[in-house]
């Protein structure tokens, strides 16, 4: 046996297996030479889920006719001027994207070069290039790619279905198309139109058009700056959220990424407003010092790795929850708009006798509802309407309401009903609040505050609970274990590999699985050097005791309770929502009630 050198249109497939994996991989690489290319419009046609053809249409600087031939050669790239690969500032800079992807699939381009006026065209089949001849195209470049991976049918054989492949190419067209906003993007799919994007100036009026304009009305601005590291971005109020993670977006220098890092911080930052299982909409753009982080770890698989990964982690969690504390007593607008959707779904009038709602309908009114009597005292002839007796599901009134309370933010309360909500009256409308959801929320705050003035409490173990772990998780463990220990778990080395806990936090109760725990944890730092899984179990155990410690619905209230929860209400942090994500209030304006009575 002698070693030989491998043939270039053998590396190039190879390389193709690697860097365009699969349609979508394609698509991105194309799209962002367009980007480099300086595009301002960019068209996405895919058939078959990019399996049969794509084709990339941009506005872009084009290529002179050299460039055009030496584009399709492997190492060939225009974007690396000063051969520096720590400082790259264009999207592309590996010149092996399109000699991959001709080097598997049947390539034509035409492109314009703003330079001379003159337009080229090329083709390329399985790697070999076609001559180079004139064509008429008028502005950047068109690029199709027909039957991609014709040329190795072993993976072609691998290629998923066309909806899977789709949703691929769909999710970073969406990717780059957040990430520049000033670029226009179209994308059809089989001649079916499917994302439309006209440029815009900034980053939420994109995010709305992708996301819907629920999003853009229901995200927080998230901004943090740190040295030379720069946050940025939009993350929705913590009672509007979807049941995946799918929609949280991270960026890194321009860059799509997809990073584990992402869905921990936003766990962690939304621990304490949102249930476990429901995901906030999120999009991030994070800009660093290029020697700061390596997003080359993988050309096609979007990974990155920060060089103080713990920095970026603190940030990025502080930052949300920041903005999480900020908008705290901001329920979701789009709830009042669903309320709205809501009563106007039922506008027909019911069946059956109307209720009174002023007195010059009085006459619909059955008789055994109300008794009607002479209004005496000034001798005015109009009827008054007065209750005749009170049923349980007549509404809980407030006879002496301080009219000075509406100027509060949640006003003053007039009535509950059903037992539960509380109806309060504001200077600029009305506020609906679910009581249960409300003091389950002023609980959980005030254990959490307790906590934190006085530490928590821990419960000696009679006889130590020796665990034992890996050499590096214990060493690491132990590491944490003055953080462990403010938290309530007291951990001390006993040798070897194994830890003994001599204390635990009370509060998890005489049956906390001990060994699960702390196997947990160790894990836990050994996965992304923390201790949190702790502290959010403490949370999650505080969260309960909330709940059951907390004003159950059904019980009445009279009006200085309602008004002094409301006021609490008002001074504590977070109450907009309660512990699972749900919204404690709704409010409507005036002016909402008024269209819902075609009065505006
Ligand atoms: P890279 O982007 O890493 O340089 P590619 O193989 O993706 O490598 O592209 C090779 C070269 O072809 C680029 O450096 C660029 O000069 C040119 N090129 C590719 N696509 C376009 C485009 N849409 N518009 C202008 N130039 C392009
Ligand atoms: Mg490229």
């Amino acid at each position: 046996m002698h070693i030989r050198y491998l043939p270039e249109n053998l590396i190039n497939r190879i390389a193709a297996g690697e860097v365009v994996e699969r349609p979508s991989a394609a698509v991105k690489e194309l799209i962002e030479n367009a980007l480099d290319a300086g595009a301002s419009a960019i068209d996405i046609d895919i058939y078959n889920g990019g399996k049969d053809k794509i084709i990339i249409n941009d506005n872009g600087s084009g290529m002179s006719k050299e460039d055009l031939v030496a584009a399709l050669d492997r190492h060939a790239t225009s974007k690396l001027p000063d051969d520096d690969l720590l400082n790259i500032s264009y999207l592309g800079f590996r010149g092996e994207a399109l000699a991959s992807i001709a080097s598997v699939a049947r390539v034509t381009i035409q492109t314009h070069d703003s330079v001379s006026g003159e337009s080229w065209q090329i083709s390329c089949e399985a790697g070999k290039k076609s001559g180079i001849s004139p064509c008429a195209h008028p502005k950047g470049t068109r690029i199709e790619v027909k039957d991609l991976f014709y040329a190795t049918p072993a993976r072609l054989k691998f290629q998923k279905t066309q909806r899977s492949e789709y949703i691929a190419v769909k999710d970073i067209v969406t990717r780059l198309a957040m990430v520049n906003p000033s670029v226009a993007f179209k994308l059809t799919h089989d001649g079916d139109r499917k994302l439309h994007l006209p440029a815009v100036l900034e980053g939420r009026a994109r995010l709305s058009s992708i996301l819907g304009r629920e999003f853009g009305e229901n995200a927080m601005d998230i901004e943090a700056h740190r040295d030379e590291i720069t946050l940025t971005g939009f993350a929705a109020l913590p009672t509007y959220h979807r049941g995946t993670p799918a929609y949280q977006y991270m960026f890194v220098n321009g860059r799509t990424v997809k990073d584990k890092l992402l869905q921990g911080c936003i766990r962690a930052a939304y621990a304490d407003v949102l249930h476990r299982d429901r995901h906030p909409v999120v999009a991030l753009f994070l800009d660093l010092p290029s020697e700061e982080v390596d997003v080359n770890v993988h050309p096609a698989k979007a990974e990155v790795r920060f060089r103080d990964s713990q920095t970026i982690r603190s940030m990025i969690i502080g930052a949300l929850k920041q903005a999480i504390l900020e908008n705290g007593t901001m329920a979701v607008s789009t709830n009042s708009a669903a309320t709205l959707g809501k009563f106007r779904a039922s506008y027909s009038m019911p069946s059956g006798p109307a209720l009174p709602l002023t007195r010059s309908n009085h006459r619909a009114v059955p008789a055994n509802y109300y008794q009607h009597h002479m209004a005496e005292s000034n001798g005015n002839t109009a009827f008054a309407l007065m209750p005749q007796a009170r049923t349980d599901e007549s509404p809980e009134t407030v006879e002496n309401y301080e009219p000075s309370s509406e100027n509060y933010p949640l006003g003053a309360a007039r009535a509950q009903l059903h037992e539960n909500y509380i109806i309060a009256q504001t200077l600029e409308g009305i506020v609906i609040v679910d009581q249960h959801a409300a003091h389950e929320r002023l609980v959980y705050e005030r254990f959490k505050a307790q906590i934190s003035e006085r530490g928590i409490e821990k419960q000696g173990l009679l006889t130590p609970e020796i665990i034992e772990l890996s050499d590096t998780q214990t060493q690491q463990l132990l590491e944490h274990a003055e953080t462990l220990s403010t938290l309530g778990l007291e951990i001390e080395p006993f040798g070897g590999n194994a830890i003994a806990v001599q204390a635990v936090p009370s509060i998890l109760g005489a049956k906390a699985n001990i060994k699960r725990l702390v196997y947990d944890l160790a894990d836990e730092v050994l996965d992304r050097n923390t201790a949190q899984t702790l502290e959010e179990r403490i949370n999650a155990i505080l969260s309960t005791m909330a709940c059951h410690g907390s004003v159950r619905s059904g019980r009445r209230m009279n009006a200085q309770e309602m008004n002094a929860l409301l006021r609490q209400m008002e001074k504590t942090p977070l109450s907009g929502q309660c512990n699972h994500g749900r919204p404690t209030y709704i409010s409507l304006s005036l002016k909402e009630i008024e269209k819902l009575f075609s009065r505006s």
